[in-house]
């Protein structure tokens, strides 16, 4: 939609961005941070892990250190079954006692072994070898005992029958395994051994090998909770505040930043969905900007973005330093067209003007839509020379394009002021050439003028209303007054005596009060709109010719446009018909009679006197007596015989009092 020389530009402070990411939130404690719960969460983890892994390897030694004890004892018993004959139980009770001996002595480990017996007498026989315990544990000497007949009511391995292996804490601290292992002969049980397995080096070891168990499930879960740690940082902790850096960014303006992370997991879908929302929001402030620095009609800049960007070149031009020419631009008559084909006609006009403006501009130049038909361009590195020869083309294209569904051929009127011959300031610049413009509008339209501080005074109705209503209204319209009078050649109290003249005929014919000073203040305003008019037009010493009188009598609705535009609508009614003559014959509008306001009526009166009783450069100034005659002879042709009378008898009367020179002060009130 923009060509090069209009399409606005993005722009933000880099400063911003980085102090917006450093920010810290005043909400976030990082002691209650996701790190630090995930941390503690996986050291509980851990440390349930290691006791469970220690309870689990420790159970499982257990079971492996039974099974050992167990094997053991089972392969002692094996062993002792094949070398143990039966016939040693017939023998005596102390052979059997050596047997036994014997084999506790080669197994060192054996605890005790007994061995139980029925006799052939039929009584139980019973011969024990093994180990007694002190108190604290220590193994005592080895107790034998010869056989010995078991007395009746206790009873015997050999009655108590086969019994598995079986692990035994002894009250004398004794910690054993036990095993009731039968001798057979022919399918017999013939006697029952009863070993006794010393477990004491197994729990020693068991003891050992559960410490170490214990120390490694540890050291195992400390090494996972390091690498938990780690993957929780690198994975989660740091992209999670990465994600929050690059919002913090986006929200601070920096819409270029992109994360553009590959990682498949949900904190790379999450930095995804924050790369496409920046996209979306990439484009949509984009959009919004466009839409807010372009006029929708012509796609040229709006008004704002107009100045910006001239505010922008002139800095840049200022340092290079380069020439750049600012013209305003009014199309000529464009109500006319507007009025006779519709707005719709208007605005197609509008956008096809604008396309010859775009046309004739070079990339880097400015062009925007300021007003309803009033555009600025701002042509970077030429001098208001070569400006002109730019505009003074584009003129001529557009007399020759016929424009809109009315094929209507326009013209324009431009003002061009130059930066930085004409002013530095961009408002300054801008004002010159809008008062060149009107310039230009005023010497006739369809042309093209430069600034020179000639035409500094033909500034637009608008500039000059702004000002009215910018200063304070009571101190700039007596300002503004004299400064007319100085411009118009008259002595500077011209238009405070229009007012004391006008104010003293409307108390005469009846008004009272705020109406007085209403009349008052529109006689001191009467000739603000000759701030509009040229010097050489407004003081020339002959005749002004036709065109020249055309200028002149622009001053009426320039006077009305800045008046109004101070925001007194009312007075600036009165001073548009100022020069409304009483036969029609007058201007702006050709009023005649009564269709002319009373008060406009009144003002002029009051004009017309002290202007022919003040010097002008190109005459003297009247007799009060030739000037009252004057006024008696254009009664009901120029001026309004009731107003006339009434004037005619304020001055005879006295009560108005015509100064005799025009250096003379204002006489007292009237
Ligand atoms: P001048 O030669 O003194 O400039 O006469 P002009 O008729 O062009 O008067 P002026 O520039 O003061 O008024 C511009 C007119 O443009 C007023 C209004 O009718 C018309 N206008 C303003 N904005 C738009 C718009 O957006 N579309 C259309 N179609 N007309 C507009
Ligand atoms: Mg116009």
């Amino acid at each position: 939609m923009h060509s090069d020389h209009s399409s606005p530009s993005a722009h933000r402070s880099e400063l911003d961005i980085d102090e917006r990411e450093d920010q810290v939130d005043p909400d976030f404690n990082p002691l209650t941070g996701i790190g630090v719960k995930l941390a503690l969460a996986s050291v509980v983890g851990m440390v349930i892990l290691a006791l469970v892994a220690s309870v689990v390897f420790t159970r499982r030694l257990e079971a492996s250190y039974r099974e050992a004890g167990k094997a053991q004892l089972t392969s002692v018993a094996e062993t002792w079954k094949q070398t143990f004959s039966i016939r040693v139980l017939e023998t005596t009770p102390e052979r059997v006692q050596r047997r036994l001996d014997a084999i506790r002595e080669a197994s060192p480990t054996l605890h005790k072994i007994n061995v139980s017996w029925r006799g052939e007498d039929g009584k139980f026989r019973y011969v024990q070898s093994g180990h007694v315990h002190d108190t604290n544990g220590a193994k005592l000497d080895v107790t034998t005992e010869t056989a010995r007949v078991v007395s009746p009511g206790t009873k015997t391995p050999f009655q108590e029958g086969q019994k598995d292996y079986t692990e035994v804490q002894a009250a004398d601290g004794a910690h054993y395994a036990e095993l009731n292992e039968p001798v057979l002969r022919r399918g017999k049980t013939r006697a029952m051994l009863e070993l006794h397995y010393d477990l004491k080096d197994l729990d020693i070891a068991l003891a050992r090998d559960k410490r170490t168990v214990l120390v490694a499930s540890v050291l195992a879960a400390v090494t996972l909770w390091l690498f938990s740690l780690l993957f929780i940082t690198r994975g989660l902790v740091q992209p999670l505040a990465r994600l929050g850096a690059a919002t913090r960014r986006l929200g601070s303006g920096d819409r270029g930043h992109r994360l553009g992370w590959k990682r498949r997991d949900e904190i790379g879908m999450l930095a995804r969905d924050f790369d496409r929302m920046a996209d979306q929001l990439d484009a949509a402030h984009e959009h919004l900007e466009t839409l807010a620095l372009t006029d929708p009609l012509t796609g040229l800049l709006n008004h704002r973005a107009f100045n910006e960007r001239l505010e922008q070149e002139l800095r840049r031009a200022e340092r290079s330093p380069t020439n750049v020419s600012v013209v305003a631009l009014d199309v000529d008559k464009f109500k006319e067209v507007n009025d006779a084909f519709g707005h719709a006609a208007g605005d197609e006009s509008l956008r096809q003007l604008a396309e010859v403006m775009r046309r004739h501009l070079r990339p880097g130049d400015l062009c925007g839509r300021v007003g309803g038909d009033e555009f600025c361009l701002a042509l970077v590195g030429a001098t208001a020379a070569e400006a002109e020869q730019v505009i003074e083309r584009l003129r001529q294209e557009i007399m020759q394009t016929e424009a809109g569904p009315s094929k209507t051929r326009f013209t324009i009127s431009a003002g061009i002021a130059q930066f930085p011959v004409h002013g530095l300031g961009r408002d300054e610049i801008l004002s010159f050439a809008d008062g060149a413009m009107y310039w230009a509008k005023t010497s006739g339209r369809n042309r093209t003028c430069i600034y020179t501080a000639d035409s500094a005074v033909a500034m637009s109705p608008e500039e000059q209303a702004s000002r009215v209503a910018a200063q304070g209204l009571v101190n700039t319209v007596h300002a503004l007054a004299s400064a007319v009078d100085a411009k118009d050649g008259y002595t500077s109290l011209h238009s405070e005596r229009v007012g004391l003249y006008a104010a003293a005929l409307a108390t005469r014919l009846g008004y009272v009060g705020d109406d007085v000073e209403t009349i008052r203040t529109a006689g001191v305003l009467h000739d603000v709109g000759k701030i509009g008019i040229s010097d050489s037009v407004l003081q020339k010493p002959g005749k002004l010719t036709a065109e020249e009188w055309d200028i002149m009598r622009r001053h009426s609705e320039l006077g009305r446009d800045i008046i109004n535009g101070a925001g007194m609508p009312a007075i600036a009614e009165l001073v548009l018909h100022l020069h409304e003559r009483y036969d029609g014959k007058g201007y702006p509008a050709g009023l005649a009679g009564e269709e002319i306001p009373l008060a406009s009526r009144i003002l002029h009166v009051a004009d017309m006197l002290e202007a022919m009783t003040s010097s002008r450069v190109y005459r003297p100034r009247l007799s009060t007596q030739d000037a009252l005659d004057e006024l008696q002879r254009m009664r009901g042709t120029q001026i309004d015989p009731m107003v006339a009378d009434a004037m005619i008898e304020l001055v005879v009367s006295g009560q108005v009092i015509v100064p005799d020179q025009d250096s003379e002060p204002l006489p007292a009130s009237a």
